[in-house]
C-alpha cells in the first residue's frame, strides 16, 4: 500500500534564523492515526502549516495521493487541498463569526466547487454525521457551545470528502467530558469514512486514545517515533520517557525535566535535549544522533541506543 501522504525531510526557517521545523519525516498510511506530539512551541503545528502549504517550508519530498503537494499550484493545490483539511484548535479559525454554521460549510463547499443545488443536502448530511441538529446549523458561532463549535468545525472540514485530516490541538481548549465526546466522535467519523488524521497535541493521553502510530518532536526534530502502543509500553528516548512520566494515571516515575528548551535561533550541537537530559554525556555533543531502527516502525534518536553492546552482538 502507498502512503497517503509521504513527507520527507520537511523544514522551515524562519527568516530570524529560527529553525521551527529541521528535516521532519512524515508518512501517513490511509486510514490511520498519525499522532504528533511535544510540548509546545516545538515545531508540531509548524510542521501541519508546511504539509498544508500555508507556511513557505522546504521538503525534499511532499507528495499526498501520488501528486506532488511541493510543486503544486493554482487548480492543482485546490484540488488537493479539498482532499487535505484542518480541524484547529480554535473554530473562530475556520468558522466566520459572521456566518452561520451552514454558511461556513456552503463557503468551503463553494471554494471546492460543488453545484448550487448539492450544497444543501450535502450540509444537512455533514450537520447529521457530526451529531449537529439543523437548528444548530442555522445558529452563529457565538450562539454554540464550545463542543458544537468544534462539531462545526469538523462538519466543515469534511465537507470537501478529504483523505487526511489534520487535527491541530483539536480538542485542547474543551472540558474533559467534551473532549472524550469530540474524540470519539473523531474515531467514529474514521470507521464510517476511512479518513486519516494527522492528530497533533501536547496532551499525550490524547494522543495515546486515538492514534495507531506517534512521532515525538523536540525543538524541530522528531526524536522518537514508533506504534503507539510500543511507544507507550517502551520509550526509548529520554525525552520521550519524561513526558510520559508527567502522565497521570500510568504509575510511572515522574522525571523532571530540568530548566526550559534552549531558543530554537541557538539550539545546542549534536543532540539538542543535551542540556536537559539526565543520561548526557560528551558523545551527545557530537554528531547529532540520527533515527535508528530498533524495533520494526520504533525509531529512536539517542546514542544509548541501540545499546554499545547490541551493536558489537
Ligand atoms: Fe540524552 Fe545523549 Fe540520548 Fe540526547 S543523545 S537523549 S543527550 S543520552
Amino acid at each position: 500500500m502507498s502512503a497517503l501522504l509521504e513527507a520527507r525531510g520537511l523544514r522551515m526557517t524562519y527568516g530570524n534564523g529560527v529553525r521551527a521545523v529541521d528535516d521532519v519525516d512524515i508518512d501517513i498510511e490511509p486510514g490511520e492515526t498519525f499522532g504528533l506530539v511535544g510540548e509546545s512551541g516545538c515545531g508540531k503545528s509548524t510542521t501541519a502549516k508546511v504539509i498544508l502549504r500555508l507556511e513557505a517550508g522546504q521538503a525534499e519530498t511532499m507528495r499526498f495521493e501520488d501528486a506532488d503537494l511541493m510543486a503544486a499550484k493554482g487548480a492543482e493545490l485546490r484540488r488537493l487541498r479539498a482532499r487535505l483539511q484542518v480541524v484547529p484548535q480554535h473554530p473562530a479559525t475556520s468558522l466566520n463569526p459572521r456566518l452561520r454554521v451552514s454558511e461556513s460549510i456552503v463557503f468551503n463547499l463553494r471554494a471546492h466547487g460543488w453545484s448550487r443545488a448539492d450544497r444543501a443536502p450535502r450540509v444537512a448530511e455533514l450537520l447529521d454525521r457530526v451529531g449537529l441538529a439543523a437548528q444548530q446549523g442555522r445558529a452563529y458561532p457565538h450562539e454554540l457551545s464550545g463542543g458544537q463549535l468544534q462539531r462545526a468545525a469538523i462538519a466543515r472540514a469534511l465537507a470537501t470528502d478529504p483523505r487526511l485530516v489534520i487535527c491541530d490541538e483539536a480538542v485542547s481548549a474543551l472540558d474533559k467530558s467534551v473532549q472524550a465526546q469530540v474524540l470519539n466522535l473523531l474515531v467514529q467519523l474514521q470507521r464510517d469514512l476511512g479518513i486519516a488524521y494527522l492528530f497533533i497535541s501536547h496532551d499525550l493521553s490524547v494522543v495515546e486514545h486515538v492514534s495507531d502510530r506517534v512521532a515525538v518532536m523536540y525543538l524541530g526534530r522528531v526524536v522518537e517515533e514508533g506504534p503507539a502502543e510500543e511507544l507507550w509500553a517502551r520509550p526509548l528516548h529520554p525525552y520521550t520517557q519524561a513526558l510520559l512520566s508527567a502522565e497521570p494515571g500510568q504509575g510511572r516515575e515522574r522525571i523532571v525535566l530540568q530548566g526550559d528548551p534552549p531558543s530554537p535561533s541557538d539550539p545546542p550541537s549534536g543532540c539538542t535535549f543535551r542540556t536537559r537530559c539526565a543520561y548526557a554525556t560528551e558523545v551527545c555533543a557530537g554528531d547529532r544522533p540520527p533515527l535508528i531502527e530498533i524495533t520494526p516502525g520504533h525509531r529512536v534518536a539517542c546514542t544509548l541506543h541501540p545499546h554499545p553492546e547490541a551493536l558489537l552482538a
